[in-house]
């Protein structure tokens, strides 16, 4: 494709702009990339508060399947991508019928489905190296029944829809397992075999229209219910051999379905008897990811950056890591004291700690579990970072920063 250039106008005086389906945290920063390279940006998301839209030159106030709604983003954009993974692959579609669309309505429809997304990555295993945990698919009351006893204990996981762990069932054996599974009204699932975790990482990698791809180092990420508390990114996070392993991995991934723009792959480590452990491919998601936010400060080109170059047909650079990070998640938690009195967080010291960037998603009203920022810790070596991002998370009660 043609690039776009930043701050050129067309033939009917419309300046180059970029537009993004939704409007959520990930959209915002979408949004201030652009920006920042000379883009007009534009938002569609039906909610008049959203995070993205109140930063954005415009925001069309509409449904993701609204034909006037999409019609009109596509007369004022050059490209558009997405910034959730829910986005109707149709949308996409009408979309790409006009201007380019990254990613790819077919890439996200993998990435909705989880049994898409399992079997796109058994394809690729033989390239990629690394395979999915057992699993079975269960649509059928058949399936349900046929279930093998080696997969449980497991977690019945919904095909679709699934966040921040919800969706997501527990179970110990076929009973607990035909009980979830009607609780979950049974939809379309995965059951998966219950892994032993030694650890989780991430791979973010950006690939361009013409096939190039560029990755940021494997960053290591600690869960907390479900919920991404804490991503630890410096070289030691974890064994070079391995990182290296899902670092290609994920590129195979990208490439196996000509995929362009941001995605991220998360991997489970598991104890397989083996010093360092085995790798497992998880999930994928077809946008920047949580995990990256540490590259908007520790890097000299963040994973948003990389956003915008790859959907516009911009070169890639390769991003540099320039100083070892922590990210700490801010949930709506820490918005309320432990009596869960509302509270302003003590800003006031954290902001004093050296090396630390706050990120706020201008989300009025917090509540338990919702994202409402995060708070980048980077600095000189990993030990400085460490201890500030000790006192940081004491300061405001965080959890994870142990594991
Ligand atoms: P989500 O879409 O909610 O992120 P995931 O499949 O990534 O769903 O699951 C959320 C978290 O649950 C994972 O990051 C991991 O901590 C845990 N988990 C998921 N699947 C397994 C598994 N098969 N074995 C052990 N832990 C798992
Ligand atoms: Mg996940």
């Amino acid at each position: 494709m043609k690039p776009i250039f930043p701050g050129t106008v067309s033939a009917n005086g419309q300046p180059a702009t970029l537009g993004v389906m939704g409007g959520g945290q990930l959209g915002r920063m979408f949004v201030h990339a652009a920006q920042r390279l000379g883009f007009e940006t534009v938002v569609l998301d039906p909610d008049p508060q959203s995070p993205a839209g109140l930063v954005s030159h415009q925001q069309l106030q509409t449904a993701y399947n609204d034909e006037a709604g999409l019609k009109q983003l596509a007369s004022l954009c050059d490209a558009v991508t997405t910034e959730f993974e829910n986005v109707p692959a149709a949308s996409l579609n009408t979309l790409a019928a006009t201007l380019p669309v990254a990613p790819s309505a077919a890439c996200v429809a993998i990435a909705q489905n989880r049994i898409e997304e399992k079997a796109h990555f058994t394809a690729c295993a033989g390239v990629s190296g690394v395979s999915v945990a057992p699993y079975a698919v269960i649509e059928t009351l058949e399936q349900l029944q046929a279930v093998p006893a080696h997969l449980l204990p497991g977690i019945l996981k919904t095909a679709r829809m699934g966040y921040d762990g919800k969706g997501q069932v527990r179970v110990k054996n076929a009973a607990e397992l035909a009980a979830a599974w009607a609780d979950l009204k049974s939809v379309a699932c995965v059951l998966e075999k219950l892994m032993p975790l030694k650890a989780e990482c991430s791979v973010i990698v950006a690939r361009g229209f013409n096939g190039s791809v560029v990755s940021f180092a494997p960053q290591r990420n600690v869960h907390v219910d479900g919920i991404l508390a804490v991503t630890h990114a410096y070289p030691s996070n974890m064994h070079s051999a391995q990182s290296i392993r899902a670092q290609a991995a994920t590129e195979s991934i990208a490439h196996h379905i000509n995929y362009v723009g941001v995605l991220c792959v998360e991997f489970f480590i598991v104890d397989d008897g083996s010093a360092h452990g085995g790798l497992i491919v998880n999930e994928m998601a077809p946008r920047p990811h949580n995990s990256g936010h540490y590259t908007m400060d520790a890097c000299d080109v963040s994973q948003f950056d990389l956003q915008v170059h790859a959907m516009a047909g911009l070169p890639l650079p390769t991003p540099r890591q320039h100083s070892p990070a922590i990210m700490l998640n801010l949930l709506g938690d820490v918005w309320f004291d432990a009596a869960g009195k509302p509270r302003t967080p003590d800003w006031q010291a954290v902001l004093s700690l050296p090396g630390t960037h706050l990120h706020l998603y201008g989300k009025q009203g917090a509540r338990p579990g919702r994202k409402m920022g995060h708070l980048n810790i980077t600095g000189a070596d990993v030990d400085t970072v460490k201890s500030v991002a000790r006192r940081a998370a004491d300061m405001l009660g965080l959890p994870g920063l142990d594991h």
